[in-house]
This record gives C-alpha cells, sequence and structure tokens, in this order.
C-alpha cells in the first residue's frame, strides 16, 4: 500500500559535523523527529533508512577532481592551501574525518526521498539532512559540500525524465542549484532569500533569470532585512502561485532552510513560526495542482536549532500526513527532556509568542520594496 508520507532518517546524517562549535549542527533533526515522536505524529514505518550516493550519482553534479580531494581530505591527505581552492578547510566550511562518507549520505538520503515518490512507494517525502544548497559544481560553499538538490534533480532528469521545479525558501540565495541548472530550460530555480546585499552569498537578484535556453526559469525574490511574515509570505504566496502555473512542473523539491526566523544568528529577517506553518501547506497545493502530488521536501539552514528548527521542521511532516497544524503547549516530555540540555529557554508553544520583537520602524517601506521587487522579478511571466 502506497504511504502518505516517508521520513527519511538515519543517525549516521548526524556524522556531518564540522566541529562541535560549528553553527551547521544535525541534532536539528533528531529535535524534530522527537517532537513529533511526543505528538504520536510518526510511526516506526514511515521512517526509511537512506543509501549513501554513489560515486557515478555525485559525478552527475560535481567535477571528479573535486570529489577526489573530498575523498583525500577524508582522510586528512589535504591541506589547507590545496583545500581552499575546493573551498574545504576553511573557517566555514573545516575538514573533518571522513567528510565524504558523510556528505555523500546526505545527497543519499534525498536520493532516497527521490525513489520513494518516484516509485510510487510513498505520496510525499521528507529528507531533512539535505537541503546544502550552496555546494557548487567543483567547490564547497557555505557549510555544504556536496550538493544533494543539484544531484538529486540531475537525477530525477536521467532517471524519470521529470520536469522540477526547486523551491528555495532558506533565508540565504540557494545559488549552487540555481548556477547548476542557470542553462537548463528543464529545470525551473525558485529562491526567496534576503537580499546579498549584505547577506552571504551575495548573489540572487532578480535580474538573474538564466541564460541561453535556460533564459526565464531561474526566478529570484530578494527580500529586504526586518522583512516581517506578511511580506515574505505575500511574496512567496503570489511568486510560487504565478511561477508553477508558467513552468507545470511533474515534481516538487523544496528546500526548507529554517533561518529566516527572528531568533536566528545568522540573518536578519524577523520571521516568526507563521512561516513555517503557511510554507509547506502552500508547496502541497502546487505539488496537488500539478505534479499529482509529487513533492520531496529537504532541509536546509537553520542555527537556532532549540527554539525555532524542531517546531518550524514539524510542519513540513504535518503537512504531508495531513495532521492539523497544532496550536498551544508543546508536549511536556519534550520539553522537560530537551530544556536541561539547551542553552536558552525554549519557547513552550507551537506559536511563538506575541510581541517577539519591536515594531519595526522602516515596516512600510520594506513592504513596498518587496512589492517593487515582485513585479520585477515575475516580469517575464506577467509581459506574457
Ligand atoms: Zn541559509
Amino acid at each position: 500500500m502506497k504511504k502518505q508520507a516517508s521520513f527519511i532518517f538515519s543517525p549516521d546524517q548526524l556524522n556531518y559535523e564540522f566541529s562541535e562549535t560549528h553553527p551547521f549542527n544535525q541534532k536539528r533533526i533528531i529535535l524534530t523527529m522527537d517532537l513529533l515522536k511526543e505528538i504520536g505524529a510518526i510511526q516506526p514505518d514511515e521512517i526509511v533508512v537512506p543509501r549513501t550516493a554513489t560515486d557515478e550519482e555525485l559525478l552527475l553534479a560535481h567535477d571528479a577532481k573535486y570529489i577526489e580531494i573530498v575523498k583525500k581530505a577524508s582522510k586528512g591527505e589535504v591541506n589547507e592551501n590545496i583545500g581552499s581552492i575546493y573551498g574545504i578547510g576553511t573557517e566555514d566550511t573545516p575538514f573533518f574525518p571522513d567528510m565524504h562518507e558523510a556528505s555523500a549520505f546526505l545527497v543519499g538520503g534525498t536520493l532516497s526521498a527521490i525513489e520513494e515518490v518516484m516509485e510510487g512507494r510513498s505520496r510525499y517525502a521528507l529528507n531533512l539532512g539535505g537541503g546544502l544548497h550552496h555546494g557548487f559544481q567543483g567547490k564547497a560553499s557555505g557549510f555544504c559540500i556536496y550538493n544533494d538538490s543539484s544531484v538529486a534533480i540531475k537525477y530525477l532528469q536521467k532517471k524519470y525524465g521529470a520536469r522540477v521545479l526547486y523551491v528555495d525558501t532558506d533565508a540565504h540565495h540557494g545559488d549552487g542549484v540555481q548556477w547548476t541548472f542557470y542553462d537548463d530550460p528543464s529545470v525551473c530555480t525558485f529562491s526567496i532569500h534576503e537580499t546579498g546585499r549584505y547577506l552571504f552569498p551575495g548573489t540572487g537578484n532578480v535580474t538573474e533569470r538564466g541564460n541561453g535556453k535556460g533564459y526565464g526559469t531561474s526566478f529570484n525574490f530578494p527580500i529586504d532585512a526586518f522583512t516581517e511574515d506578511e511580506s515574505f509570505l505575500h511574496i512567496y504566496h503570489t511568486a510560487l502561485r504565478e511561477v508553477a502555473a508558467y513552468f507545470k512542473p511533474d515534481v516538487i523539491l523544496t528546500q526548507n532552510g529554517a533561518d529566516a526566523h527572528y531568533f536566528d544568528p545568522l540573518t536578519h529577517l524577523y520571521s516568526t513560526l507563521k512561516i513555517y506553518e503557511e510554507i509547506p501547506k502552500v508547496a502541497k497545493e502546487i505539488a496537488e495542482e500539478y505534479c499529482d502530488g509529487r513533492w520531496i521536501a529537504i532541509g536546509g539552514g537553520g542555527y537556532d536549532i532549540w527554539r525555532v528548527v524542531p517546531r518550524a521542521w514539524s510542519h513540513l511532516w504535518l503537512t504531508m500526513k495531513s495532521i492539523p497544524t497544532p496550536t498551544g503547549p508543546l508536549p511536556d516530555g519534550w520539553l522537560k527532556k530537551w530544556q536541561p540540555e539547551a542553552p536558552v529557554s525554549l519557547i513552550e508553544t507551537w506559536e511563538d509568542p506575541p510581541n517577539l520583537y519591536e515594531p519595526v520602524p522602516r515596516k512600510s517601506d520594506i513592504n513596498e520594496k518587496n512589492e517593487q521587487m515582485l513585479t520585477r522579478a515575475l516580469y517575464t511571466i506577467r509581459k506574457n
């Protein structure tokens, strides 16, 4: 019988760890799963243990030379000078033992998610271990070694002949995926993110629309720093509906970085948990309307792993399972279990408390600028 949703997970996904103090911390996955288990939302037979990606699969989106260097770095055989040419051994993306194996395993997780859906075992699939959207063909960047989305999209094209819509709601631009498919009209990349004026990686302008035959299938929605829920959601809803209607995908892959929240230490957006309730609902609607349901969701950024990510990512799974959005207190068992370990006071309800932050004085200017950006970003669609 076809499952409603598959939850791709193995404790080995936590082997992707640069150091104990690095902001990218896969413990988020455990915290999220545990929250879902506490409310009885996840059953043992829904958990699928992922496979690893083969070298042949990594080569779909990465250079042989780069893979060779990562493998050597895995065994401690690359010095910092050579590493820096390939973006590894840097402050953002340091060396760690067995980094090749750990990175290939995260890619395998996204491939396993794709297979669950494309081979009809499950309507939807979630791999919170994936979403490493900054990985380039021949270079690591921004905590990302191999780019699971780029490999997975190539795999979807090659094995299933699918037209793919990639939707990236991480607060940083989905640059690695965009550049991989910049010339390809059969893949549409969509990224809503904090403007690159002051934030890594600096790209993701509305004018990055694709190249050659791929012109018009790359969409960027750079929103201003201090953007709040209402404006974020208006841009996201409007843009995704118009882009999906224009591109008509066979399958949707969503990258669900949870770093646009007010609490996130690396970005400057003022979102609350509200956007993380809404984002998956729209993705699912679009998948049902255009793709016969085929929707694969992956993780991404998210650096307040205690107060934000577990609640935010739970909504992905709850939406896939069609479980009504929970409200009110978080389960006591979860709070009691994790509060002693958390360096901050946990939020004790599904929703954020009201008045999370002081009113933003430039609110109307910011919303107005975002609206003007939206008009420019959708120009190639609306002119027809
Ligand atoms: Zn991010």
